[in-house]
């Protein structure tokens, strides 16, 4: 075998055993992200909640304020309507009053609609913090899972880790690219060996006799042509399957299969 093939293998074995690994992590790593996201817009969307609280707070404070004094303006005027003289002054006075009075108005009608404003708020913010009592409860959860996972497999990890970088180093980087991508389309599986399957044929005297019956791809299980099947046999060049783009190999320990058929009898 060549041996950029040869550290091919090896670097798919590596690879393997290091899906093994996020297998064994499962969801935990996105399902702790996607917490501590929730989390984070939680905390923005109460934060933000909780500072419009204030905001109306102080507004009615100065709308009740408001309001006091225009009722005291507007009982001001009220009195003076005794004291006027002329039309002109009673008409002034009673556009003042008319004036005062739509403000008084607009006032509590803007209170009316902060107040429900409020009450909804109020609301919000007791669901919101609701929900994040209990993300961040799963959060602790699911924490303590992963790191104790972590705790389990990162000693593996690294170490892998460490052979791979060196097996890379010893593999071009057009081969390493190839591999990347197919990894990436094919669930991290580049590289497979192939298989030739042999079937079992039992004479009349009944001796048996292994009989090659068809070559496929290891990865996808489609036929190898047998041209094919000599190159890789021969291990000289790359050759790849032409239905699913694995690079192929010969595995002296397991692209042997001998199928079994005990009941046939010829
Ligand atoms: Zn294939």
């Amino acid at each position: 075998m060549f041996k950029e093939l040869k550290y091919l293998v090896k670097l798919q074995n590596i690879d393997k055993e290091l899906l093994q690994i996020n297998e064994l992590r499962g969801d935990l790593p996105k399902i702790v992200e996607n917490l501590n996201s929730d989390i984070n817009s939680l905390e923005k969307e109460l934060g933000n909640n909780r500072n419009r609280e204030k905001e109306i707070i102080l507004e009615l404070k100065n709308l009740e304020g408001q309001i006091a004094d225009d009722k005291e303006h507007l009982k001001r005027y009220q009195d003076q309507l005794y004291l006027v003289t002329s039309n002109k002054e009673y008409d002034a006075l009673t556009s003042e009053i008319d004036t005062v009075r739509q403000e008084i108005d607009n006032a509590e009608y803007k209170i009316l609609g902060m107040k429900e404003e409020m009450e909804n708020l109020i609301e919000a913010i007791k669901s919101k913090d609701l929900t994040l009592d209990e993300k961040l409860n799963e959060l602790k959860v699911r924490k303590e899972q992963l790191d104790s996972t972590n705790q389990k497999t990162n000693e593996a990890q690294t170490k892998l880790f460490k052979s791979r970088a060196e097996v890379v180093k010893s593999i071009p980087l057009r081969y390493i690219r190839e591999y990347d991508r197919v990894a990436k389309a094919k669930n991290g599986i580049a590289i497979v060996p192939i298989q030739q399957i042999f079937e079992e044929k039992v004479d009349k005297k009944g001796n048996i006799e292994y009989i090659p019956a068809m070559v496929s791809c290891g990865g996808c299980s489609k036929v190898v042509p047998p041209q094919k099947f000599f190159e890789i046999r021969s291990a000289k060049t790359l050759i790849r399957c032409e239905f699913c783009g694995r690079m192929l190999y010969w595995d002296d320990e397991t692209s042997e299969v001998r199928l079994n058929n005990e009941e046939e009898i010829f």
